[in-house]
């Protein structure tokens, strides 16, 4: 559900996985074509039909990589020993040198006449797959993974104090969402954190961002930030204004919130904490980046409508549902929509509990180990209403796993990066009043009146609309760095004002121009890219709505299920199975008939609260 919970594995998480390995770059700035040879790369000519060769040995020897690296992967996160660190670590550094080699290779290749379009698209995949390019000068990659792990190190280590204590990242994580907190520890934490955390960075990520660019020029490209804004189907430029019009579309339900919330939060606080006007305090909002803002939902529930009348937790224990159960209900959502079932290695293999006996990693994920019918889910569920929907969640990526396994190895993956969380979360949006008296969890006469509605939909707006313009920034910020437009000295000061420009939020203490607040979010020190949790916020509304119009649902788009729906699932399956085979708007096509990503489905859906916080919002200003 969350942008957290996800492990995914996908033919491209195998590519991902690219600290360039040092012999590698230097085999590579000594192995190049010379003046006088016939061109060749890695043994391969450069032609047409060398480059066909390539892809294809290229797809075997990853497939095999992947599913050994799968292997241990998994053994890893469900036996923690340090034999399995080191077998995973093992096989993940020998997946990174495979990929920062054949995208290397595959640049030499992009710009040959003829190649056939699969080709094609093959290399462009393999390009633009390293999360972290360097150069082939000598030592360049040595450099850049060393100050990666670094960063990931330094973020890891992080401490931010709680009353002078020194308190841990996920414990101060935690303690922001905690409403007995005072406003004064609030900032405390928000500003020791943002202080400890970022500003030792700021030299290394300095450094590092240098490093990534030259790598991103190497393979081709303007920058780093147009590398990662190329694998959309479209130009960099196109892509950077697509998503720019998407936000623009949601924007009025953001301002709505906004202006809400920020009326709550001066009620509470007053105006010496909160002013009625203005960007709200970045550390009120439950949550150490403002990313969402569900924890304080108590604090702005509206009256009569605060909870939303029934509880899924107390269904599941009434019904007596064990874990397996718990899955078994959520196979059937998909069997119901005509989707076959699991295979029966999938109960065998799957981690549903935690083991009493040894360490595992329990954070949820959905795994494809080997050929696609391989599927796994790793979670160790407990018996409530949050599990539940992420059972369901978790199986979306299963069955995507399974539908893409009829494509070839690099086309294993989604549409574009957006739709594999979208598929899991419009699963999981599906699980509605409606659907549970479908599968006999709840009586018809519970299900909650509409009255209700606008609690249940100000909970849900709280993380997902919240999120929208945190989501979007993440990365604006740093195609800013990765093109010169935010310079070093400007790091800290354009971050702070992108989020005002945006989330219309403001630190709680004045920040140093020299620090580095944005190192304080482990994506940035991690070299996540992030586009893709705001796509599939957007896309997980315009699935389920595609889905809800082709059972004629007429009522509230919220209140819709399309279980028992076999239309639905072969539409669905359509574009699952393409995997990233065809551009991303042919996929998109296939369920949607629309080619365009769009926030319009995500609108409807809460249309009956925006005109719920309007009309509460009357008269109060709007903005900051
Ligand atoms: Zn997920």
């Amino acid at each position: 559900m969350k942008f957290a919970s996800i492990a995914l594995k996908t033919a491209a998480s195998v590519l991902a996985l690219s600290l360039a390995a040092p012999a590698l770059a230097d085999h590579h700035a000594g192995d190049g074509p010379k003046a006088g040879d016939l061109a060749m790369v890695d043994g391969y000519p450069i032609t047409a039909e060398g480059a066909a060769k390539f892809v294809a040995d290229t797809e075997a020897e990853m497939k095999k990589m992947w599913v050994l690296g799968g292997r241990a992967a998994w053994i890893n996160s469900t036996y923690i020993t340090d034999d399995t660190n080191a077998l995973n670590a093992h096989f993940g550094a020998m997946a990174a040198e495979m990929s920062v080699a054949k995208g290397l290779a595959a640049a030499k290749f992009a710009d040959i006449e003829g190649l056939d379009p699969d080709v094609k698209r093959k290399l462009d995949i393999l390009r633009v797959a390293l999360t972290l390019p360097a150069p082939t000068t000598p030592g360049a990659a040595e450099e850049a993974a060393s100050l990666a792990t670094s960063l990931g190190a330094a973020y890891g280590q992080g401490k931010g104090t709680l009353n002078g204590e020194e308190i841990s990242g996920s414990d101060i994580e935690a303690e922001m969402g905690n409403l007995e907190r005072t406003p004064e520890e609030l900032s405390e934490m928000w500003s020791s954190w943002h202080t400890n955390v970022g500003a030792p960075m700021k030299g290394d990520y300095v450094r590092l961002a240098e490093l990534t660019n030259a790598g991103a020029q190497e393979l081709g490209y303007a920058d780093f930030g147009a590398m990662q804004r190329s694998k959309y189907d479209m130009s960099a430029d196109q892509f950077a204004a697509e998503t720019e019009r998407m936000w623009q579309e949601v924007k009025p339900l953001y301002m709505s919130l906004h202006t809400y919330v920020r009326s709550k939060l001066n009620e509470k606080y007053g105006d010496d904490i909160q002013p009625a006007a203005g960007p709200i305090r970045a550390d009120l909002l439950g949550n150490m980046w403002a990313q969402e803002w569900g924890n304080i939902y108590p604090l702005v529930a509206p009256e009569s409508a605060g909870d939303i009348g029934y509880d899924l937790t107390s269904l599941i224990e009434e019904k007596g549902l064990s874990e397996v159960d718990m899955v078994k209900v959520g196979e059937k959502f998909f069997s119901s929509l005509g989707f076959k079932d699991l295979p029966a290695s999938f109960y065998e293999r799957s981690q549903f509990v935690k083991p009493r006996d040894r360490e595992v990693i329990c954070h949820a994920s959905a795994w494809d180990v080997e050929d696609s019918n391989d599927l796994r889910i790793k979670m160790c569920i407990k018996k409530n209403g949050d599990d539940f929907v992420t059972i369901h969640h978790e199986l979306g990526h299963n069955y995507y796993q399974r539908a893409y396994g009829v494509q070839d190895f690099l086309y294993r993956d989604s549409a574009n990066d957006g739709f594999h969380e979208a598929i899991g979360d419009m699963i999981a949006l599906s699980i509605t009043p409606e659907y549970l008296v479908q599968i006999d969890m709840l009586d018809r006469e519970d299900v909650p009146s509409a009255d209700k509605d606008i609690g249940l939909l100000l909970r849900q707006a709280m993380d997902k609309a919240a999120f929208l313009p945190f989501g979007l920034l993440m990365d604006r910020y740093r195609w800013g760095i990765f093109d010169g437009s935010t310079t070093p000295e400007e790091y800290n000061t354009d971050w702070n004002k992108l989020r005002l420009e945006y989330q219309g939020i403001t630190p709680p203490t004045d920040r140093d121009a020299d620090g580095f607040d944005p190192g304080a979010k482990y994506h940035v020190p991690g070299n996540v890219s992030y586009t893709r949790y705001f796509l599939a916020r957007l896309l997980q509304f315009q699935f389920y709505k595609a889905a809800c119009d082709k059972v004629g649902w007429e009522g509230p788009l919220h209140r819709c299920s399309f279980y028992g729906n076999e239309e639905v699932g072969k539409g669905l399956n359509d574009m699952l199975a393409m995997g990233s085979s065809k551009p991303w708007p042919d996929a998109l096509e296939a369920f949607t008939g629309e080619r365009q990503m769009s926030g319009k489905a995500m609108l409807e859906y809460f249309a009956p609260l925006k005109e719920w916080l309007d009309e509460q919002n009357k008269g109060k200003p709007q903005g900051w």
